[in-house]
Order: structure tokens, then sequence, then C-alpha cells
């Protein structure tokens, strides 16, 4: 029996691995729960699951749940609550679905703790790839993707020698604006935004994958995660999203993965890995899906995919400054502060405004977050 400990449970991600648990509740059981603020979705997820310890974030909230469930588990609160929970020996594997630069710090701990990382958060990887990756390696811990194109290259690639990697073709949808012009992505509302056409994901990663950031910044968790420089790594544009991503080896052969979206598939392989376990999604009928098409994203409509490639090249924190400028974009964007377009017009200002520290430590990395957002919050 494996024992999960999901950051960010109340989540997109956090509930599709609650429902993989659910499934093969002979396989794994719930340690720990973690929730920013919906004590409501939580408190039906501990009566379920009966996890040994939950963690809410926001001090008032956690005393409100401590109220009404009793001694039925451990209850802590904040941001320390998150590493002590993160770093406990009672659990096998770390499922980080929280969302954000709030991913790094309880990763860490898992990692120094040897635990399984189940990695939906790239952010974390985006911030302080090379940092993340020299800690594995010292501590020994096992890293597997989530992301549903990463876990497809990660799938693709077992039994394969690294060196024999050509490229990566990253798949993207392209999201709701593929089609728009430059002009018309001006004037996208909110709610246009918000309509993924193959995914339901949480507002955040919804609104990236719309400008394709999300994108960009899975172009540098894939440069970390399979160690490829940013030539290696293509992007294609797939609106079907049943391909989720393919590697070309040196001999010209390609192979892919493939399956209906589904988000409870990568998930249950992190958690099975190097197993399978039978499952019972929907099967994929390829006379009923007829047509896979391709197009090459526009990097001139979507600045922001093209501004993740220019951070890979200048390298230290940049990458850093970019995630904390999106997510401060983001979050303006959807508070209607400002317009779509502005989203790649704030990170810009803050690549441009917030210096570059080559050869950061993780203190650095931490700095340069809170720079970039004490900035963008006196200047947007
Ligand atoms: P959601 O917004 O749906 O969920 C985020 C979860 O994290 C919620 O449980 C939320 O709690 C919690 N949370 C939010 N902010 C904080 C914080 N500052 N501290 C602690 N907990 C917090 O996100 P998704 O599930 O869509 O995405 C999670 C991560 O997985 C992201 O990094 C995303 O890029 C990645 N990912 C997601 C995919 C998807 O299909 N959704 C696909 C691939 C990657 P509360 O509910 O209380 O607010
Ligand atoms: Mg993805």
């Amino acid at each position: 029996m494996k024992r999960i400990a999901i950051l960010g449970s109340t989540g997109s991600i956090g509930v599709n691995a609650l429902n993989v648990i659910r499934e093969f509740k002979d396989q794994f059981s719930v340690y720990a729960l973690t929730v920013n603020s919906k004590i409501d979705l939580l408190e039906e997820q501990i009566n379920e699951f009966h996890p040994k310890v939950v963690v809410v974030r926001d001090e008032k909230k956690a005393v409100e749940l401590k109220s009404r469930i009793g001694n039925k588990c451990e209850v802590l609160s904040g941001d320390k609550g998150l590493i002590e929970a993160a770093s406990s020996d009672d659990y096998d594997i770390l499922l980080t679905a929280l969302v954000g630069f709030a991913g790094l710090a309880p990763t860490i701990e898992g990692i120094k703790k040897r635990k399984r990382i189940a990695l939906a958060n790239k952010e974390t990887l985006v911030v302080a790839g090379e940092l993340i990756i020299n800690l594995c390696k010292e501590y020994q811990t096992e890293l597997i993707p989530v992301d549903s194109e990463h876990s497809a290259i990660f799938q693709v690639l077992v039994g394969e020698n690294q060196t024999e990697i050509n490229k990566l073709i990253l798949t993207a949808s392209g999201g709701p604006f593929r089609e728009l012009s430059k002009n018309e992505l001006m004037n996208v509302t909110i709610e246009q935004a918000l309509k993924h056409p193959n995914w339901s994901m949480g507002s955040k990663i919804t609104i990236d994958s719309a400008s394709m950031m999300n994108k960009g910044l899975e172009v540098i968790e894939a440069h970390w995660l399979f160690n490829l420089p940013k030539e290696k790594i293509e992007v294609i544009v797939h609106p079907q999203s049943i391909i989720h991503s393919m590697v070309e080896f040196v001999d010209g052969s390609i192979k892919a993965q493939l399956s209906l979206p589904d988000m409870k598939l990568p998930i249950q392989y992190s958690f099975t890995y190097p197993q399978r376990f039978k499952s019972s999604y929907e099967e994929t009928n390829f006379a009923k899906l007829r047509n896979l098409t391709f197009y090459e994203p526009d990097l001139d409509k979507f600045e922001c995919l093209k501004l993740a490639y220019d951070v890979m090249e200048s390298g230290g924190t940049a990458p850093c400054i970019l995630n904390a400028a999106n997510e401060i974009a983001v979050e303006s964007f959807l508070n209607r502060k400002i317009k779509f377009t502005q989203i790649s017009d704030t990170i810009k200002l803050a690549l441009d405004k917030i210096e570059n520290h080559k050869a950061p430590n993780m203190e650095t990395i931490f700095e340069c977050d809170r720079q970039t957002r004490e900035f963008l919050y006196s200047n947007i």
C-alpha cells in the first residue's frame, strides 16, 4: 500500500488524483491533503479518504475546520504547515498539485525526504530547475512528471537511451484563441479565456494555455526533466490533444504517447510507474476521431511562448522573473485590471527592470520571486 500526500487536493489535479485513489483503494491510501482555503470540499475529502494530516493555508479557515471535524485528523495551517506535512516520514509519494511558486518550498522538503515526487507543479522546475534536478540527484529522489506532455515523453523514453534522442516534440492544443488574429486578441474576455477546448483545469493554467505561456513553461520544464537544450525542444499545435507528445530519435524514428485527454492517466502512471494498472477510462476510437491535425505555433501572436524560449537563453533568475511576472499578470487579468495582451507586456516590463542573477542558489530564487512581485504590485 502506497501512502500519498496531495498538495492542492481541492484543485483540478488534486480531485483527479483522488478519483484515481478511489479506483485503486487496495493499492493507495491518503496520508495528507492540503488546500488554500476551500474547507467545505476538504471536509468531504476527509470523510471519504481519512487522511492523517490536513493543511489549510488560510489560518482562519484552519481554525474553522478544526472546530468542525474535532479529532478526525491533525489540522495544520499556513506555509509552515505545508512544510511540516511534506517533511513527514509517514508517506511514500508527494503529489505537488498546488499552483504557482508556492509549490517550490514543500517540493524541496519532499525531495530531501527521498519521497517519490509526482510533479504537477511545473512552476517548481521553471523557477529552480537546475537546483531541483541537482537536489534530486543528491538525495536519489525520483521525479515523475504528471504534466501530460512530460508524462508522454517519460513513457516514450522507457527503455531508450537519452543520448539517442534527436528532439522532443511537445504538442499544444493552441487554446481557445488559436484562430484569432493578433488584433482580435486585444479584446478577449476572461470568460472566453477560461473556456479551454479540451481540458478542464484550474484558472491559472487555463489562462496560461490561452496565452500559450503554459507551453512556454512546459518547454522549460522539459529542458530540465530530460536534460536537452532548447534547440531540441519543438512545439507543435495539435488541437485534438490526442498525441500528448513525441520523441524523435537519431535514426529518424518517432515515438508518441496517445490517449483521449484525461489527466487521471498521467496521474495514475506517476503513482504506479514502472508498473501499469488496468483502468476503466474511455477507450480511444481512431475511426471516430478521424482527423489529427498539426500547425506551427505563431510566436508573433503568442508572445509568451517566445518569452519563455528567450529566458531559457538568458538563464540565471530570468525564468523565475518570468514566472512571478506571469503569475501577477494572470491574477491581474482575472481581476479585470489588465487586458489579455498586457500579460506579455507585464512580463517584458519585469524582465527589463529586475536584475538577472546568474548561477542563483535557492535563497536567490526566493528573493527574486519576492522582488518581482513587489515591483509589479507597485507598477501595474
Ligand atoms: P487549481 O487552481 O485547480 O488547484 C490549485 C490547488 O492548490 C487547490 O487545492 C488550491 O486550494 C491550492 N492552492 C492554491 N494556491 C495555494 C497556495 N498559495 N498555497 C497552498 N495551496 C494553494 O490548479 P490545477 O489543479 O489546475 O493545477 C495545479 C498545478 O498542476 C499547477 O502547477 C498546474 O500548472 C499543474 N498542471 C495542471 C494540469 C491540469 O490539468 N489542471 C495539467 C498539468 C499541470 P483551494 O482550492 O483551497 O484554493
Ligand atoms: Mg501540459
